[in-house]
Parts: C-alpha cells; structure tokens; sequence
C-alpha cells in the first residue's frame, strides 16, 4: 500500500528544520520519498496550500479522562482529584473503553499522532489505540496497594501488561507511577525492577504542585526529585510529568540522570499550580522535554496546536521577554523533541525518508490562517492554526483522517455511547 501527499509545503522538523514545497512518498508504512516524486502510487492526497508537519506528540496524559471532562473545573488538584479518584471507583473497563477511544479520535482530528497514557487498565486503552489507529505508549499506573481501586497487586498487574502488550506495532507499554504523594521507595523500586527486566520507558508524575514538594520534604527531609535520586530511581528511562516546582540543582540532578520531562503548560495554569516550570533552564541544562496535555480534565482538550500556543505565551509573559520559547522550539517540543523523550527519535518527530510515516497535514485556508509565509510557517503553526484545521493524519502509514473525516471508525457511535456513560455517571 502506497500513499502519495500532493504538492504541500512540508515542514520536515529534519536536524535543519528545512521548509520545502513538494510531495511526499508513504511505502510500507515508512516515509519512501521527499520533494518532486514521479510516477503515482496507490492513493493519493491533494495538499495544496497545506502544511504537511510530522503528526504531533502528546507526552502525557490520561486519555479515559474524556468523560470526565467538565467535572472538576476551577478548583485545584486536590480537589479535582477527589473527583478522579471517586469516578475511578464507578467506572468500569468497558467505559474506561470508550472514553480512551473518544481521547483517540480527538487527537486523530487535531493531527496527534502518538501519546503517552498513565492509568490502570491500559490494556482496554491499549483496545482503544488499536481500534483507532494511533500510536500509544502506555504506562500502566502503579501506586501503593492501599492507595488503589486496582485489584490485586499493582506493580503485577503493570508486569502483566508489559509482558502481554510488548512488540506491538502501535503500542508500546510502560510502566507508570502515580506519584510521591501515593508511591512508596518500595513501590518506586519494585516498578523499576519491572522495567529494567523487561527493558521499557518509565513514567511518572514529579513535583506538580508546592504542596507536594512541601509535604515529601516534611516527612522525608528532601524535596521528591532529591529522594528519587537517593533511592536510587532515576534514570534514562524515566519521563516525569510536570516538574513545576523544582530547584536549579533538581534541574541539574534531572540532566545528570538523563531523565526527561514532559511539560503541561495549559493544565499547570488551570489547576493554579502556581509556579512555572523553568523549562528555559531545562533545555539550557540539555534535559529532553516533550508537550504534554494532561487529562481533559485538568485541560480540558487534547488539541496540541491550543497547547503549543499557551506554551508560548506563558513562557514570554512569565519572563518579560518576548523572545523566550521561541515558536520554532515549541514546536520542536511537540515533534522531535517528544520523540526523544521518547527515545524513538530515530523512528517518528520529524519528516526524514527512512522514518515511519506519521503525518499530519493542516489546511491554510481557512480566514484564521490568511495570509501565510512559507518562510515563517513553522511560528504560522504555534501561534495562528488550530486542530480543526487537519485535513489529514496518518500514522504508521495508514490514512487514519481524511478530508477532516475518521477513517474506519464511526464516531457518531464513540460519541453516543461517550454520552451515555457520562448520563450514566453523572446525569
Ligand atoms: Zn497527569
């Protein structure tokens, strides 16, 4: 099966972030060709007057989330997790279902191609991502067993899942952790043995709010990234979420391991975490740092184009400086620079011949998006577009969006039964 994209401009994300006019060339799932490709091929898409970017990456949140969305808005964490945790309680596996798949097809139509997930039973997430066809790295919550709606032993299940999910095309499994507050050094420890043996990616959330890095410095005397480092548990497997409240030492602990953090600018601000994560002094210590939404109910979307803009704009008006986070870097924290947090790099984030075909293609011509400049078109992306302006996404080389559309999947019915469960939940 071959895909040809038609006369777009491609902004490649390559190692010279290279604008060009042309086409592009899908073979076996891999990107084949770039630039004037002769000949056709089995499909073809018109991108005329269309950015093709490489498909985007979310690299954290908890996609079930979505039918919780608009259940816990303008109160902070503690409160909204009170409603998390409650909802967790009363939701079954064939909702957790049907809201991971309703999270799928919003990241499909906004041009998300891959995401990271932290939840427990990541295998009907891991259904979900399967039936949508995105790219899903999967981190099966742990957190200690008397912190838990989980059956039996958390740190088993995640080694279950690990083992029955590895090799998959499109999902990759991991192993998560809720965080300081409900993860103990043993917990911390068992859920890197797991991951060490089976040898995959490690995800947790880290210093979100200040209460947390006051509480964990009360009863531990260190601040968390300080205790996760003594306890051994840093490393290059690790993605940390947030990392909002964390010292210039922390930020330099955080290099020296090789761990990478995954930055939630829109739900930081909503839930009022107060600070600002220096994510300027992160990739000036050389840390990788990906784009993250967090859950839709903390965001309360998982469109990427709107997070990639508050990005931006939060950085600039914290620091006075308009020149900060400049839009060319935002994007690479929501491409390249999300693969390497990744450590897939060499496979997906940029548009290379070689490399998986996970695409994204943005129509231009919408009032919003008129005029554009080829030259600028990476700041046009961050600051003008929006996620409904894809026309196309595909991913592993299958056309997943077309003409704005899902493909292979009826979403009039993901979205009836989404709406059912939440009447049934909450109505
Ligand atoms: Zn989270």
């Amino acid at each position: 099966m071959s895909l040809l994209l038609r006369n777009g401009w491609i902004v490649t994300q390559n190692p010279r972030r290279e604008i060009l006019r042309g086409d592009i060339l899908v073979e076996d799932g891999k990107i084949a060709g770039i630039g004037g490709v002769k000949g056709g091929a089995d499909e073809e898409i018109d991108c005329s007057d269309c950015a093709i970017l490489p498909g985007l990456i979310n690299v954290h949140g908890h996609v079930a989330n979505t039918l919780l969305r608009g259940r816990a808005d303008d109160v902070p964490l503690e409160k909204m997790l009170e409603v998390t945790f409650a909802a967790d309680g009363k939701l079954t596996r064939r909702d957790v279902q049907v809201g991971a798949l309703l999270g799928c097809l919003e990241m499909l139509k906004s041009g998300t191609t891959s995401f990271v997930d932290l939840f427990y039973w990541e295998d009907e997430v891991a259904r979900a991502v399967r039936e949508a066809g995105i790219r899903g790295f999967l981190a099966w919550a742990v957190l200690d067993p008397d912190k838990t709606t989980q059956r039996g032993v958390p740190v088993k299940n995640a080694e279950q899942f690990v083992e029955k999910t590895k090799g998959h095309r499109l999902v990759s499994p991991m192993v998560g952790l809720q965080g300081v507050y409900a993860c103990s050094e043993e917990t911390y420890l068992a859920a890197k043995d797991v991951a060490d043996r089976e040898d995959v990616g490690l995800h947790t959330h880290l210093s979100e709010t200040r209460t947390e890095v006051y509480e964990h410095e009360k009863g531990t005397g260190l601040r968390p990234v300080e205790w996760l480092d003594k306890i051994g548990f840093l490393g290059p497997r690790l993605s940390a979420a947030h990392c909002v409240w964390v010292t210039m030492n922390e930020v330099r602990t955080l290099a020296a391991r090789g761990v990478s953090v995954a930055h939630c600018p829109v739900s930081n601000m909503k839930l009022a975490s107060g600070g600002v994560a220096p994510v300027p002094e992160m990739l000036d210590a050389g840390l990788a740092v990906g784009l993250g939404t967090d859950s839709p109910i903390s965001n309360n979307g998982l469109d990427m184009f709107s997070d990639m803009k508050v990005c931006a704009l939060l950085h600039k008006a914290n620091r006075w400086e308009a020149a900060t986070m400049p839009a060319q870097k935002v994007l690479d924290l929501a491409t390249i620079d999300a693969a390497k947090v990744l450590g897939r790099e060499r496979e997906i984030g940029s548009i290379e011949v070689g490399k998986r075909a996970d695409l994204a293609v943005a129509d231009l011509r919408h009032p919003h998006a008129t005029p554009f400049y080829p030259a600028n078109l990476s700041s046009h992306l961050v600051y003008a577009c929006r996620g409904s302006d894809i026309r196309a996404t595909i991913v592993d080389g299958v056309k997943r969006v077309g003409e704005g559309h899902l493909v292979g999947v009826d979403e009039a019915e993901v979205l009836a039964r989404a709406r059912e469960i939440a009447g049934e939940l909450f109505g």
